[in-house]
């Protein structure tokens, strides 16, 4: 078996098959996994897939989409947020991410832990980095603010 690291996982531990998961939590992976079909990234031909579960047991998802003037690219991770924050819907309790890379898991950018942990509300959230194929299907459990210890938080005012 492939010993898988990052981010301090380790197989068994933070790595888990995904037929151990909950069943809500398999649904947000495959949300994440479909959502990864409509990833717009003709410069990366990197797909990613995010899926927010947000506590009314609502289902957000999104895919990257890149742009020619590279920075107006947004992430699979904040597509997903902001549809769901638009629509009243900022509760969020767990999220998964989907892309495909060989040795490793596909975890979000430094923006996206930002962005999400914004949203977490000091309970913190799981996180669930998954591939869409390689079976059998691993997952990288973590949570937000274990990808972001410390993060920025404006305090002035509140
Ligand atoms: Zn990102």
């Amino acid at each position: 078996m492939t010993q898988v690291f990052i981010n301090g996982a380790r197989d068994e531990l933070n790595v888990q098959e995904h037929d151990s998961l909950d069943p809500s939590v398999q649904e947000l992976i495959r949300a994440a996994a479909e959502a990864r079909k409509q990833a717009y990234c003709p410069y990366s031909n990197f797909s990613v897939g995010a899926a927010l579960r947000t506590s009314d047991g609502s289902i957000y998802t999104g895919c990257n989409i890149e742009n020619g003037a590279y920075a107006a690219s947004i992430c699979a991770e904040r597509t997903a947020a902001v549809k769901a924050i638009s629509e009243g819907k900022r509760d969020f309790v767990a999220c998964a991410v989907v892309a495909q890379q060989d040795n490793g898991f596909t975890t979000p950018c430094g923006v996206c832990r930002q962005f999400l942990s914004e949203f977490v509300n000091g309970k913190d959230i799981p996180l669930y980095a998954a591939q869409p194929s390689n079976l059998p299907l691993r997952v990288l459990c973590t949570s937000v603010l274990q990808l972001l210890p410390n993060g920025f938080r404006f305090l002035n005012g509140k």
